[in-house]
C-alpha cells in the first residue's frame, strides 16, 4: 500500500462522485448533493472550529497563510480563503484539485496537487493556520504520521495545527478488529452500491493517540475534542460531544501549536475563561522528583490552581496496570522549586538529594475536567506527556480515608493505552535512573553540590 494507490482511488472516485466521496451521505450519492450546500457545511465547519479555537485561547493569525490539508474541491478552503490573508488547498487527487479550482471565489486561495511522496512542498513555518478533517483517516497511518511532521515543520511559530482522526478507543482488541473489518467491509459495499462497481478503496485507517503525540514531536497538544466526524451520517456539520461513543471507532480533533505559542500566550482572565481553559486541558506543569530524604522515594507534582499539587510515592511510578503504587498526598508545593535539582540541607524538612527524573506537562482525560471535584472526591483520571512517564494514569483515593489525617493515601495506577508494560517488561525507575535534564546520578548531584558545581544552576529553567 502507498500513497500512488490511495491517489488512484481517489482519482477514480473523484471522477464518480467528488462531493459524495467527500460527505458520504447516503442520500446525497449519485450527484445529489447541490453544490451550494454542500459548501454551505464547509463555511459551517470552519465556524465552529474557529469559535472553539477562540474560546480555548489560540485563535490563529487571520493576517497568514492557512492551509487546507485533503482539500477535495475546496469545501474547506473558500471559507479559509474568506478570514485569512491567503489560503493554499492541496489534495493528492488532480481530477478534485480541477474541481475546486473551478468552483474558487477567491484570489487569495491558491490550489495544488500533492506529491505522492508524504511531503508537502513548502517552506518550514509557513502557515499560521493549518486544518485537516476526514482526511488522515484515509491515509495509512505510516502516512499520516509523515504528514503530521511535515504539519509541524510548516507550522508557523504562532501557529495553530488543527486535524481530525480517528482512533480505537483504548487497546486494540478483537472486538474492535471486527468492528473495523465490518466497517471497511460496508464502505466497501457503499461504494459499489453507489457508484456501481469497487474499483476503488476508500481505505479506513486508525491513528491511536500514543503515535498522533509521537510524530508531532515538539509542538503542544493544547486541546483534544472527541467529535462526530466517525458517525455514518456526517455530514460536515462538526459537533464535540462530551463523550466517547461507548462501543466502535471515535474520532478526535486535535488543536496543536507550536512550543513557542504556548509560552506566550495569555492566561485566561474571567472566571469562564480559565474554567474553559481548564476544560481545554491546556499546559500544566507536570514533574517527578526523585528524592533521597529519609527513605529514597518519587515525589510526583502536578500543576492546579497555581501550585503543585504533590503526591510522595515510594517504589515510583509503574507501567504495569495490575501494579497499585501507593501515593501519599502531602502538602502543595510552590512552582518556583519545581526544577530545583541539588541537596536540601540538614536543617531542613525533606533533607537529602533531589533529583528532578521526569518533567513535561498533564491534563485531565475527557469525562474528567473537573480537577477540583477530582481531588474532593479522590478520583483523577490525567494524561501525562513526560520524557519517561507517559499516556493515561489514575490516582485514586484508598476508601475510606477520605479527609482522614494529614496526608491521605491515594493509588496511582496505570491504565491501558498503548504505554503499559506488561509485568516481566523493565521498571521504569530501574530503565531510566537518572535525571531527566542533567542526566546526572543522585550521587553525581550530591558530589555537584558539595563542591559548589551544581548550586548555581540548580535552578533549572522548566519550560
Ligand atoms: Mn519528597
Amino acid at each position: 500500500m502507498n500513497l500512488a494507490r490511495l491517489k488512484n482511488d481517489w482519482e477514480w472516485l473523484a471522477e464518480r462522485d467528488a462531493l459524495w466521496a467527500i460527505l458520504t451521505d447516503a442520500s446525497k450519492a449519485s450527484g445529489k448533493w447541490d453544490i451550494a450546500e454542500f459548501m454551505a457545511t464547509g463555511e459551517a465547519e470552519i465556524e465552529v472550529v474557529l469559535s472553539h479555537l477562540a474560546k480555548i485561547g489560540f485563535s490563529p493569525d487571520f493576517d497568514g497563510t492557512a492551509l487546507d490539508f485533503g482539500c477535495g474541491v475546496g469545501r474547506l478552503t473558500q471559507p479559509l480563503a474568506r478570514r485569512f490573508h491567503s489560503c493554499i488547498g492541496v489534495d493528492i487527487s488532480r481530477q478534485m484539485i480541477e474541481k475546486a479550482e473551478a468552483l474558487n471565489q477567491f484570489v487569495n486561495c491558491q490550489y495544488i496537487v500533492a506529491d505522492s511522496e508524504p511531503r508537502l512542498p513548502f517552506p518550514d513555518e509557513r502557515f499560521s493556520f493549518i486544518y485537516s478533517n476526514i482526511v488522515l483517516q484515509h491515509v495509512p497511518p505510516r502516512f499520516s504520521e509523515q504528514y503530521l511532521r511535515e504539519f509541524v515543520r510548516v507550522l508557523a511559530p504562532k501557529g495553530v495545527l488543527v486535524f481530525g482522526v480517528q482512533e480505537s478507543f483504548g487497546t486494540p482488541d478483537i472486538a474492535s478488529t471486527i468492528t473495523w473489518a465490518r466497517m471497511v467491509l460496508r464502505i466497501r459495499s457503499r461504494i459499489r452500491d453507489i457508484l456501481g462497481s469497487a474499483q476503488a478503496d476508500m481505505q479506513m485507517h486508525c491513528l491511536p493517540e500514543r503515535t498522533v503525540r509521537q510524530a508531532l514531536g515538539v509542538a503542544r497538544v493544547v486541546n483534544v475534542q472527541f467529535t462526530n466526524t466517525a458517525a455514518k451520517d456526517f455530514n460536515g456539520e462538526l459537533v464535540y460531544p462530551d463523550q466517547a461513543p461507548e462501543s466502535g471507532f471515535v474520532s478526535r480533533q486535535y488543536c496543536v501549536v507550536a512550543r513557542e505559542h504556548v509560552e506566550s500566550a495569555e492566561k485566561p482572565k474571567s472566571a469562564e475563561e480559565i474554567e474553559s481553559h481548564n476544560r481545554a486541558a491546556a499546559v500544566s506543569l507536570f514533574a517527578i522528583k526523585k528524592h533521597d530524604a529519609t527513605h529514597l522515594h518519587y515525589d510526583l507534582r502536578l500543576e492546579w490552581n497555581g501550585v503543585l499539587k504533590s503526591w510522595a510515592i515510594r517504589e515510583g511510578p509503574s507501567y504495569c496496570t495490575h501494579d497499585k503504587r501507593e501515593a501519599v498526598q502531602v502538602e502543595d508545593h510552590s512552582r518556583e522549586y519545581a526544577g530545583f535539582e541539588g541537596m536540601i540541607p540538614e536543617i531542613c524538612p525533606g533533607a537529602g538529594t533531589v533529583m528532578l527524573w521526569d518533567v513535561g506537562t498533564w491534563e485531565p482525560q475527557p469525562g474528567y475536567f473537573d480537577v477540583d471535584a477530582g481531588l474532593r472526591d479522590g478520583l483523577l483520571r490525567i494524561t501525562i506527556h513526560g520524557e519517561k512517564i507517559k499516556g493515561n494514569w489514575t490516582l485514586m483515593r484508598k476508601r475510606g480515608l477520605a479527609g482522614t489525617g494529614r496526608k491521605p493515601k491515594w493509588w496511582l495506577i496505570k491504565e491501558p493505552d498503548g504505554f503499559e508494560r506488561a509485568p516481566h517488561e523493565p521498571s521504569v525507575v530501574e530503565e531510566a535512573p537518572n535525571s531527566v535534564k542533567t542526566g546526572r546520578t543522585m550521587e553525581e548531584i550530591a558530589r555537584d553540590w558539595v563542591r559548589g558545581k551544581g548550586k548555581n544552576k540548580a535552578q533549572m529553567e522548566l519550560s
